[in-house]
């Protein structure tokens, strides 16, 4: 008997090879296979008679196979399958190129089902390589009415998953349905069942669609579930109240060489506000790259430090780890603070003593336990998600003693794009770039100015700035011909610029390696530094003026947006200029999206154009930079975030452990563990 839990291996016609493709695509399991859910559909819905047919759309004709023949046509080398299929209208000529088994599988007298293309040649009707099913029964999966798409991969096809589909389907009445049927009524969502069927076989759009509101109400209402439930263990805790201290604080801002921004002093105050109250904070500070973020948080580490606390501030990469530990230790320097470096491969001595501890995920590992530990900040941490939350809410703290909490990011999430992500975060948006930042030339290069370029650089270098040059991957025997790293350094340290002193970065180096390498640019000892997109976070190096990259096309253009942030931090004009591959020049589509570049110099700006360009399932920044436990149409459905956000907040007041809710709570751990093994 199958089951849920059945392997799929156990299912008809499905071998080792296939269970093996299955479990790439992560289908196990039966149910796995249930929440597999199509991305796309072929509308298929227009059944007409062969008479009716008119060029140029979409048809599904239903008729006997008259004759089947293959050719081979000399001139163009391609094998010609051709057919003739008639109704009781008329009949109609059917045409595959290259598919000479299909004789074997078609033949004379098969009633067959087809959806495709009509083309008119020469006055006649064709039906150019459509899709095909043979009818034993009136059942037709593949050819007929709305035909789910499925994200496929090597070896497996569209046919055979729908097949697989068909036979599991029924099984959706076995698959429990945990959302609360008050919440279901109230909103008018469908049965689990329901909807699974209809999303796998709709019978017409609206079937879809309802089938999808339920099932992207599933994300959006357990996240918000998490959030509510840690938002209620939050209000059980004591957070360590931090005295503002104004006078240092004055002291030090107006210590500093420039003017902080309005938007700078507004997030600044939200967060000082907060750490002042007996509760722990969580906080969203959110603002595009450059904007100044870090001495925000400076702010809030100093006030910390002030009241012989301990902060720690935590980055994605030990390269950031160390600028920010030179960053702040010079804005700090007034001040007798000791601050620590805490990562993977240098744990500095006395950092249990340290009043201020910079570094990577090294800070939050099992061993590791401050003192009085009273605030962290996650910094640039995309990934950051409610179950790493989870995690610092966890960590070093204590009912009496929990860390307020800041995350750091530049992804330009609208408000209710981050209600949807965070829940129970509240948000600090600096809106606004420090003043006098002349936004970046911006420029795609195409390879006759390639030399130009060079020269250009060359001018800039002599004047005194250095240049980032970045590379998409790090091995030349990358099959899709993206500039190794080790030869683009190769070829611009002898050939190039033989003159110059030209740096390497990548992630294969050892830290001690990266280190060394970094601080060699950052004392202008080298001029330029060649680098994957390790540099891609926060690295700070005001002298630099050039952003070249190399494979521009490659890369999103979120990712990209970074890469220029890197540059334009000092006084000079500085420039971005973008390489795409040479066969890349002429795709539309490529070009289009880097010239967005060159016009926008701002992050939402651009995300609003990604969006545009790339459809809601790779929105700017969010497919390469977290997220990946949601669907991501669905956090753009502002309606049914504020839904879900009721539903588990009036369900979580009720029923603060989830008592009358067994299966809700075990969806709810299931959700957790299965985001948590990403
Ligand atoms: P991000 O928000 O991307 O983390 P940073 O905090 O690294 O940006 O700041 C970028 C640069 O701008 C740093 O060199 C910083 O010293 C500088 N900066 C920060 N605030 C201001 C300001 N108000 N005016 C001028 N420069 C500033
Ligand atoms: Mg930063």
């Amino acid at each position: 008997m199958i089951s849920l839990s059945s392997k799929v291996s156990e299912l008809y016609r499905v071998g080792k090879t296939t269970s093996l493709i299955l479990k790439k695509l992560g289908l196990d399991t039966v149910s796995d296979l249930l929440f597999y859910f199509p991305f796309r559909y072929d509308d298929f819905s227009r059944n007409v008679a062969i008479a009716d047919l008119k060029p140029d759309g979409n048809a599904n004709v239903i008729g006997t196979v008259e004759l089947i023949q293959n050719k081979k046509s000399f001139k163009r080398k391609v094998f010609v399958t051709e057919a003739l299929v008639s109704d009781e209208s008329d009949s109609l000529k059917v045409i595959w190129f290259n598919q000479p088994f299909l004789t074997r599988t078609i033949k004379v007298g098969d009633k067959i089902s087809l959806a495709g293309r009509i083309t008119e040649n020469q006055g006649q009707l064709a039906m150019i390589s459509p899709l095909y099913e043979k009818i034993y029964s009136e059942d037709l999966i593949h050819t007929k009415g709305l035909v789910p798409n499925y994200h496929l991969t090597a070896g497996l096809t569209q046919k055979q998953i729908r097949f697989l589909m068909k036979e599991v389907i029924g099984l959706a009445s076995q698959v429990p349905d945990w959302l609360p049927k008050d919440i279901k009524k109230r909103l008018g969502l469908l049965d689990l069942e329901r909807a699974l069927k209809q999303i796998h076989f709709p019978k017409n759009p609206a079937e879809i669609q309802a089938a999808q509101k339920r099932l992207s109400f599933t994300e959006l209402f357990l996240r918000q579930l998490k959030a509510q439930l840690i938002k209620g263990q939050l209000k059980q805790r004591r957070g360590i109240a931090i005295k503002f201290q104004e006078e240092e604080t004055k002291k030090f801002v107006s210590s500093l060489p420039f003017k902080l921004t309005d938007a700078q002093r507004k997030a600044a105050w939200e967060i000082l506000r907060d750490l002042e109250k007996p509760v722990p904070m969580s906080r969203l500070l959110e603002g595009d790259v450059g904007s100044g973020k870090t001495l925000v948080a400076a702010l809030a580490l100093l006030n910390v430090a002030l009241n012989q606390k301990q902060a720690i501030l935590m980055a994605p990469t030990e390269i950031l780890a160390r600028q920010h530990l030179n960053s702040l230790k010079k804005l700090l320097s007034e001040f007798d603070f000791k601050i620590a470096l805490l990562i993977q491969s240098q744990k500095d001595p006395d950092w249990e003593e340290a009043d201020i501890i910079i570094g990577t995920q090294a800070l939050i590992q099992e061993k590791i336990r401050f003192k009085n530990l009273a605030l962290a900040i996650v910094d640039e941490q995309h990934r950051f998600g409610v179950n790493q939350r989870q995690k610092i809410l966890d960590f070093n703290s204590s009912l009496d003693q929990t860390p307020h909490f800041l995350s750091l990011t530049a992804t330009p999430i609208p408000r209710s794009l981050a209600l949807a992500i965070y829940g129970d975060l509240d948000l600090s948006i600096i809106n606004q770039m420090p003043v006098g930042r002349k936004p970046i030339i911006t420029q795609i290069i195409t390879e006759a100015r390639r030399p130009a370029a060079y020269n250009f650089i060359r001018e800039q270098i002599n004047a005194g700035r250095q240049a980032f040059v970045v590379c998409p991957l790090i091995d030349e025997s990358d099959r899709l011909g993206a500039k190794s790293v080790k030869k683009e350094h190769e070829k611009l340290d002898k050939e190039i610029f033989p003159e110059l002193r030209v740096g390497l970065l990548h992630g294969k180096l050892k830290a001690k390696e990266k280190e060394a390498v970094m601080a060699d640019f950052l004392a202008g000892r080298t001029q330029i530094l060649v680098s994957t997109s390790v540099i891609e976070v926060g690295v700070d190096v005001p002298n630099a003026t050039l952003m070249i990259i190399e494979g521009a096309e490659r890369f999103g253009l979120a990712q990209l947006h970074q890469f220029r942030g890197r540059v334009g931090r000092g006084e000079h004009q500085s420039y971005c200029l973008l390489f795409p591959s040479q066969e890349e020049i002429t795709n539309d589509k490529t070009i289009t999206r880097l010239e967005a570049l060159t016009k926008y110099h701002d992050g939402f700006s651009l995300a609003k154009i990604d969006l545009k360009l790339r459809g809601a399932g790779e929105i700017y920044g969010l497919s390469q930079s977290g997220f990946p436990e949601l669907q991501i149409a669905s956090l753009f459905d502002y309606e049914n975030i504020k839904k879900a956000q009721a539903e588990a907040e009036a369900l979580v007041a009720d029923d603060p452990e989830l008592k009358k809710y067994p299966l809700l709570k075990e969806k709810l751990g299931e959700w957790e563990r299965s985001i948590h093994l990403e």
